[in-house]
């Protein structure tokens, strides 16, 4: 690894950012050792005492795992010790305990060999399904058996809290046993060449602010042992043998943004309110059930908006009621500290099915066939969504958004639509919340110039500005050539805005936004001195907005809205925005590191 002049040379590989920081240390190659799994034959006699010696293993691992669940619940939190539930789960498991012991009969064979043979079937099944979450179980599963089997071998549990010195683990995978044991003051970063971004050991590196990448291919044969190693965990980056140059600007910048981001998240216990006492509901927008555990880290206060379409276009097809219902009814579970709002299907535009499919094929297709249009011609594929998501309703405060209403006749007959599905489940005894709140996205200018009629069909309103920037302007949200008129703080838009929020005050109904902007700094300052009190962000971007709200007065906000409010280009208004960002935005964020 070195160069001509003598000089180390320095190798930047890439992998996947599970858990954000950044870590400089020395490389710690986790082998993970073979288990040698011995086989023997038996005699009739000595089966019994064979299975006995299982139930023991079995006794003595359930004792281990206990043990760890404590200690994880002290170390960390309730949250993570239950991941040892599941573990215990396994050791629960009839099916496969019972087939071992009725295998170490038939075959009369050692038990650790029956054991293996079994377990490893079940691990082949789940590793062969689709499902990512049931391949992360799989990692449960081999955890659970690599214990059961040192317990029959006598052999201790190699783990992580042993390092002598502080290090980064570079590892094939880590089970979340050996991830549980780690000593936060040792590992300093986690590198692995496999496992998912919902790995139990990835969640737990993340809970204790351990930077880590996975998916860095062949990682244990390209970095050598004791090796310099800078590992950035949020971009995914790992540069072996750093130069003085690199680790300086890493310093830097990194440096920087661990301790402004630790001061938002840190901020996220406090309430969510401006300097001068003004309630905010601050919520996510997510794009399918996965991104439940970013919503419960940003502390958003339920999610404003949960894209359905991704469930459509992940799958390329209509998906089934039950398939739907299972996704809605995980958020709802999952997120607690507030309502799910989950917008109706809005396919077209850019977010296109095959044509084979819809029968689509447009010239213009943001002016198009889409969203409720699409779901009101094709009421048999609207109609299995509205039952999914009423029968998810059961399950808690779940509400339902229909986006690009353009008026109210729409939104009056995707709520007959509502009725009908609510019949249509009544007859069959299925359970649903019959007084469920519907939203109308307010996103085309047409339903914002009727906003006042639209509110008295809907419980509450939600501002989409990135199409109603698209549709103010005419300008194709996705097209590069007219990129430079898209500006949503244009004085049309941002006057709109007003209109929206004055009209949705007059009908005495709840509005928010889920635009993009809301999670832009300036923006949501700006929105709020408009008078909206709710926006809906992407998870990431939630706690530095929510900290940089805390710290302004409306009465700030306020001077803003007017200067924005009165002028006469999108670009004067830009400039406000950019000129406040700068002047009073920055220094905030800036002071949190002198
Ligand atoms: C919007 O238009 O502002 C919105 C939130 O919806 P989408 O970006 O999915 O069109
Ligand atoms: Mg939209």
């Amino acid at each position: 690894m070195s160069s001509a002049s003598g000089q180390k040379q320095e190798f930047v590989f890439r992998g996947i950012p599970v858990s954000p920081g950044v870590a400089h240390g020395k490389a710690w190659l986790l082998a993970q050792k073979e288990l040698e799994i011995p086989s023997y034959p038996l005699v009739e006699e000595q089966v019994e005492a064979e299975i006995a010696r299982f139930e023991t293993a079995i006794m003595a691992t359930r004792q281990q795992i206990s043990e760890l669940r404590d200690e994880v619940s002290k170390k960390l939190s309730e949250t993570e010790a239950q991941i040892f539930d599941a573990h215990l789960l396994v050791l629960e498991d009839k099916a496969l305990i019972e087939e071992t012991v009725s295998d170490v009969r038939k075959s009369l064979s050692n038990v650790e060999f029956c054991f293996n043979k079994v377990a490893q079937r079940y691990i082949d099944f789940f590793t062969g399904l689709e499902d990512d979450y049931i391949k992360e179980r799989v990692n449960d599963i081999r955890d659970v058996t690599r214990r059961v089997l040192r317990n029959l071998a006598g052999e201790s549990h190699p783990d992580l809290g042993e390092l002598d010195e502080p290090g980064i683990i570079v590892a094939a995978d880590i089970s979340p046993s050996e991830a549980a044991l780690m000593d936060k003051q040792k590992v300093l970063a986690i590198i692995t060449e496999h496992g998912g971004t919902t790995g139990h050991a990835v969640i737990m590196a993340r809970s204790m602010g351990i930077p880590a990448i996975v998916n860095l291919w062949k990682a244990t044969t390209r970095i050598p042992a004791g090796c310099d190693l800078l590992v950035d965990g949020y971009e995914g980056t790992l540069v072996v043998a750093p130069t003085a140059d690199t680790l300086f600007r890493y310093g830097e910048i990194r440096t920087r943004k661990d301790k402004i981001r630790q001061k938002f998240l840190t901020e996220l216990e406090k309430p969510a309110e401006t300097a001068d006492g003004h309630k905010l509901t601050l919520r996510a927008n997510i794009e399918g059930a996965e991104d439940v555990e970013r919503v419960l880290e940003s502390g958003a206060m339920g999610v404003g908006l949960f894209r359905s379409e991704g469930l459509y276009l992940r799958s390329n097809d209509f998906p089934s009621e039950d398939e739907q219902y299972e996704e809605y009814v995980s958020v709802v579970r999952g997120v607690t500290k507030g309502p799910v709002i989950i917008r109706t299907l809005d396919l077209g535009g850019d977010k296109i099915l095959p044509k084979a499919m819809t029968g689509i094929d447009e010239n213009n297709p943001f002016m198009g066939f889409r969203a409720i249009r699409f779901c009101l011609k094709h009421k048999e594929i609207f109609k299995v969504q509205l039952r999914a998501l009423l029968r998810a309703s059961a399950e808690g405060d779940l509400r339902i958004l229909y986006p690009m209403l353009s008026g109210v006749s729409e939104l009056v007959e995707a709520n007959e639509l509502l009725a009908e599905a609510k019949k249509e489940l009544g007859r069959q005894g299925v359970n649903f919340n019959p007084n469920i709140e519907v939203g109308a996205m307010i996103e085309i200018p047409s339903a914002a110039l009727v906003a006042s009629e639209l509110a008295r069909h809907c419980d509450f309103f939600s501002i989409g500005t990135n199409d109603l920037t698209q549709y103010m302007l005419a300008v194709d949200r996705v097209n590069d050539e007219v990129a430079h008129l898209y500006q949503p703080a244009h004085p049309s838009v941002v006057r709109t805005i007003k209109n929206i929020i004055q009209a949705a005050n007059d009908a005495d109904i709840p509005v928010g936004i889920c635009g993009e902007v809301a999670g832009e700094s300036a923006y949501a300052a700006l929105l709020l001195g408009l008078g909206m009190r709710e926006l809906s962000i992407t998870p990431p971007n939630l706690p530095e907005i929510r900290y940089i709200l805390r710290q302004m007065q409306i009465s700030e906000m306020k001077a803003l809205a007017d200067k924005v409010l009165s002028c006469a280009t999108g670009d004067e208004a830009q400039e406000v925005l950019a000129k406040f960002s700068k002047t009073r935005l920055q220094p905030l964020v800036e002071a949190i590191t002198e």
